[in-house]
């Protein structure tokens, strides 16, 4: 495998698309470079009562747009190039589904099962006083989300410790991917798979690009593999299984499993965290290695694991005819032009993956304005449907049951309108760069960037140079 490193790669995405564009050459280097790269070093004690020195980076690439948002990574692979290359896809990413912040990104380096909980709290609670402490973090500033390694639980902690060192009125929106109780929203654990569900399936139900394909259009009966079956994997799974989409393999660190009958994802899950992998799970077939169900048969593949794992050694031997980059970063610029050659479809990272930023919007926006989305307007429509509802009684002399008017009259909740928030922007977005794509020729990704491109660049054009 000899593919370049990943901000390398993101940034030849970025120079393909932007010779579909008109920017002044400077224009375009200051939409590429990263406004500001931190690294932090700092001594934590172990429980043994030894002290060790914990590595981590927060890298803000665009200020075009604040605050700066981007998730947070605890793994032993993180590094400088990496995070400068999670936070520049963010700010195409933002861009290209209109969530209207710049794009930012941070890491740990650690193996998080080689600490206890008590240790992760702390290195996550000094992390944030460092970022504190060099103004990387705040709600108008920089908010950190979850990312590969972290959740709800870590984004307490950091929560909390802004909350200590701060009297802001808006401290809650320092962070998001929180629990409800902090102030989170109802949706975010499951945002990030729910839009990779909602871009595969608008994806699958263009009639004119599954023909292409050679596919019949829609969900119902396409064999998907996973690959990583974390937080963005299982949920991508269960909304395409719920859709009618058939589960035929998945990968995770201890191995690969296939099955063509179909694999049951809830009996996998609990298999999983009792045996701590999915090799060996009943009724399917474990493959050599970890990767090898990348390769096999199946319509849609799903990386939703790590960068790097579709590279010029295995992409000229996957068979799907569309892969789902629910990953950042999952296949490299040399892959990528493999893939491309076969007449696959690949729905870029950049756009699929970009529900959980957009769920994190509206919990940032639900902190600012400190109020639940749904509590001033629900009863309010459920009473306004009433009314509707009586009067067509009137006319037809049809009763509704019970059943029928609790269904047919039901408000917006928070949970209903950050799901129907955003389904109508993975939709919006995909149509729209999917008409870029034809218009200039380029496949989905170029499309995705010509698209981030074009918005980001206006601004840069009309901010001007300080001082
Ligand atoms: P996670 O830690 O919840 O899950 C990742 C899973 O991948 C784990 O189960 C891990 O065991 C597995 N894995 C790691 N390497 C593997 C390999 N080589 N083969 C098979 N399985 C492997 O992380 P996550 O939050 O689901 O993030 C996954 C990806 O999605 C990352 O690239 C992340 O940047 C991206 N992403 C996450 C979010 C989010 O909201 N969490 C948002 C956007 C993008």
């Amino acid at each position: 495998m000899s593919d370049y490193k990943f901000f390398e790669q993101v940034n030849r995405s970025f120079d393909k698309a932007a010779a579909y564009t008109e920017f002044d050459k400077g224009l375009l280097s200051q939409m590429k470079i990263c406004n500001d790269v931190l690294h932090v070093t700092f001594p934590i004690e172990r429980d043994n009562g030894k002290i060790e020195v914990i590595e981590g980076w927060r890298v803000e690439h665009s200020h075009h747009k604040l605050p700066t948002k981007g998730g947070i990574r605890f793994n032993m692979m993180v590094n400088e190039d990496e995070t400068m290359a999670l936070a520049a896809l963010m700010t195409y990413k933002c861009s290209v589904v209109d969530v209207p912040f710049g794009g930012a990104k941070g890491g740990v380096k650690i193996d998080k099962s080689k600490f206890s909980e008590r240790e992760i709290e702390k290195i996550t609670r000094r992390y944030t006083y460092e970022l504190i402490k060099k103004n990387f973090i705040g709600p108008g500033i920089d908010v950190p989300a979850p990312d590969y390694g972290t959740g709800a639980k870590e984004m307490g902690w950091i929560l909390d410790t802004f909350r200590q060192m701060s009297t802001d009125i808006n401290a809650e929106g320092c962070v998001t991917g929180k629990p409800i109780e902090q102030g989170g929203i109802r949706g975010r654990t499951e945002a990030t798979g729910r839009g990779v569900f909602f871009g595969i399936r608008e994806a699958c139900d263009n009639k004119e690009d599954m023909k292409a394909l050679g596919l019949k259009h829609g969900l119902e009966g396409k064999t998907f593999v996973v690959q990583g079956l974390g937080n963005v994997g299982y949920h991508s799974a269960k909304y395409m299984i719920e859709d009618g989409a058939i589960l035929v393999g998945v990968a995770e660190m201890d191995g690969s499993i296939y099955s063509e009958k179909g694999i049951d994802l809830e009996k996998l899950m609990a298999y999983k965290s009792q045996n701590n992998g999915v090799t060996g799970f009943p009724g399917t077939q474990t493959l050599k290695n970890s990767s090898s169900v990348l390769e096999s048969e199946c319509d849609i593949l799903i990386p939703a694991a790590l960068e790097n794992q579709i590279n010029s050694d295995n992409a000229g031997k996957i068979k799907a005819k569309i892969i789902g980059e629910a990953a950042n970063g999952p296949t490299t610029s040399e892959a990528h032009d493999i893939i491309k050659e076969r007449g696959a479809l690949i729905i870029p990272d950049n756009y699929l993956n970009a529900g959980g930023v957009t769920v994190s919007y509206f919990e940032w926006l639900k902190n600012i304005q400190h109020v639940r989305f749904g509590r001033m307007g629900k009863r309010f429509e459920e009473n306004s449907y009433k009314k509707i509802l009586s009067v067509i009684e009137t006319v037809s002399e049809r009763k509704f049951t019970d059943k029928e008017l609790k269904f047919l009259a039901k408000g917006g909740g928070e949970e209903e309108l950050v799901d129907s928030g955003l389904e109508e922007t993975m939709i919006t977005a995909y149509n729209q760069i999917n008409e870029i794509r034809k218009e200039k020729g380029v496949d989905l990704r170029t499309a995705a960037f010509i698209s981030a491109i074009n918005k980001v660049g206006r601004i840069y054009g009309q901010m001007g140079i300080f001082p």
